[in-house]
């Protein structure tokens, strides 16, 4: 058997999958195998599926729409299932955070803690589906009453990507749900196992069959073709910035489908010279470097003010060099391994992109070998320039680039000097420029003193080419609703035609 020095066991044998569609598993004709980033060996296998079972996917879901059997539910019955879901959650929580460990490399106790916050987005979506509401307007005069009703928008494709494999699905699944639509999930193709395995909880809490449907397979095939489909109402899609633009023009070609987008970021954190610095210090090397910076929201730009950037760099250094790589099986890792080997090369592109390009290295840079698995260093690169390549493009990786700055006004300006809108950091014990710098920075999530704060109660999503939308929170089931704006007439109608 295949037992790690931690105690933790690797599979003898990959673990096979079907896709799921109307309440049911389908074997593949043909398969995917994923190796674990961590530890070279297969871990799980899932169908490659054909554009004819994603027409079956969504055939389902649209079945289960249009019966009523979900979006007619009141929402108090929606409610019980995703709390019946939460609990599965808790029941199950060491066998999906096992298999997120196993495709995506990130250490277990972060993937336990990803799964806490899961459970808690199903809550919270529970008692949205109850408090789900529309408007009134009793002002139109005595004959004329007009109503505002919320009605789920129908079907959604959902594509998600391989950092956050069941946490991004999560934070959107269970709102999806609230509103009453039913869905068709496209996992990322290295990180499918925990998507697959939420089906199996879903229809133990009672989901009616066809509501939650999981095709397999590659982006380029099944990803675009859900994008294309003429029967999605709705495409919410988390990924690439090039992949949400291809999205934007299937919608268009197609059916124009809604989209909700969930895209890219460079995402700065600035640190005032009257901030705790070591607070600050140990927040920016989290923001980098948690789940080895391939966060959406990781803070890749440090903007630190001149006068103490030297002594705050080295306090930074210092911090950083400590940080755990390892097996993420192993209690002490704080982060693990590179998720795919493409990324692993992206990054190590950039670090040597960072060196040619006369930015100063601090620390890290450089793969790291442990006999097995692929893992990179945190890395700090100073002195870095606007017009770098590290300045400007999405890492996606443990990489961080620091400038430096005079006025707040400055800071505003380089924050700012970016194509996405994210999410940004600021560090400052001054009320006034936390506010000014909190209301200038165009990002859709901002953490004051704080990093990666928060639940599943405030929406999240971005501005600029961050995307479009949010998810989570009342705004994220209102996303997947429209509203249906209703007059009734009391008392008569006052003839158009005389009699
Ligand atoms: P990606 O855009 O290639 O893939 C994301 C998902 O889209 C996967 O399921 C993939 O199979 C699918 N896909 C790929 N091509 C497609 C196509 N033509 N049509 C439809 N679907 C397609 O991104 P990635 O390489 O998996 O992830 C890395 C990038 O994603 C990062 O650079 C980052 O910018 C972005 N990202 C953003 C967030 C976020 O929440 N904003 C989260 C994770 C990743």
């Amino acid at each position: 058997m295949n037992i790690m020095a931690n105690g933790a066991h690797l599979p003898e044998t990959p673990r096979e999958f079907g896709f799921f569609v109307d309440g049911a598993w389908h074997a593949g004709q043909d398969w995917f195998e994923r190796t674990s980033p961590s530890h070279d060996v297969p871990v799980t296998r899932v169908p490659r599926c054909t554009k004819e079972d994603l027409d079956t996917a969504v055939a389902a879901a649209r079945r289960a729409f249009e019966d009523r059997s979900w979006a007619g539910l009141p929402g108090a019955e929606r409610a019980a299932i995703l709390l019946r879901t939460a609990e599965g959650l808790r029941r199950r929580r060491d066998e999906i955070a096992r298999w997120e460990v196993l495709e995506n490399g990130k250490p277990l106790t972060q993937a336990r803690g990803e799964i806490d916050h899961c459970i808690a987005c199903f809550e919270v979506a529970a008692g949205a589906a109850r408090l789900m509401r529309g408007d009134s307007f009793n002002n139109l005069g005595d004959n004329l009453l007009g109503l505002l009703l919320r009605e789920p928008i129908g079907v959604v494709g959902l594509i998600t990507p391989w950092n956050f494999p069941f946490l991004i699905l999560c934070e959107r699944v269970p709102f999806i749900l609230a509103s009453g639509c039913t869905l068709v999930v496209k996992p990322a193709e290295v990180t499918s196992a925990t998507t697959l395995i939420l089906a199996d909880i879903l229809t133990e809490a009672g989901l009616p069959p066809g509501v939650y449907n999981v095709v397999t397979g590659s982006g380029r095939t099944i990803g675009q073709a859900l994008a294309e489909h003429p029967d999605v109402d709705m495409l919410s899609f988390t990924g690439s910035t090039g992949v949400g633009r291809s999205c934007v023009h299937a919608s268009a070609d197609s059916n124009l489908k809604k989209l909700g987008l969930e895209l890219g970021g460079k995402n700065p954190i600035i640190v005032f010279a009257d901030a705790n610095l070591h607070d600050a210090a140990d927040a920016v090397a989290f923001g980098i470097s948690f789940n080895t910076g391939q966060c959406c929201v990781s803070s890749s730009r440090l903007i630190v003010e001149r006068s103490v950037a030297r002594e705050f760099e080295s306090i930074l250094t210092a911090k950083m060099k400590k940080i755990r790589v390892g097996d993420p099986f192993d209690p002490e890792t704080q982060i693990g391994a590179i998720t795919t080997d493409a990324q692993n090369r992206t990054i190590l592109g950039y670090i040597a992109q960072g060196k040619e390009e006369g930015a100063t290295l601090l620390c890290g840079g450089e793969a790291l070998d442990l006999g097995r698995g692929q893992f990179i260093q945190p890395t700090l690169f100073s002195d870095v320039t606007p017009s770098m390549g590290i300045a400007r493009e999405e890492i996606f990786g443990p990489v961080l680039s620091s400038f430096h700055f005079d006025t707040p006004e400055e800071a505003i300006a380089i924050a700012n000097d970016t194509v996405y809108g994210l999410a940004a950091s600021l560090w400052t014990r001054d009320l006034d420029k936390a506010l000014t710098v909190t209301r200038r920075v165009r990002a859709g999530r901002f953490w004051v003193n704080t990093i990666m704060a928060g639940g599943p109660e405030t929406p999240i999503g971005g501005f600029k080419q961050s995307g479009w939308g949010r998810e989570s929170g009342l705004l994220g089931v209102e996303e997947y609703t429209q509203v249906k704006s209703v007059h009734i007439e009391t008392g008569g109608r006052t003839h158009w035609i005389a009699s």
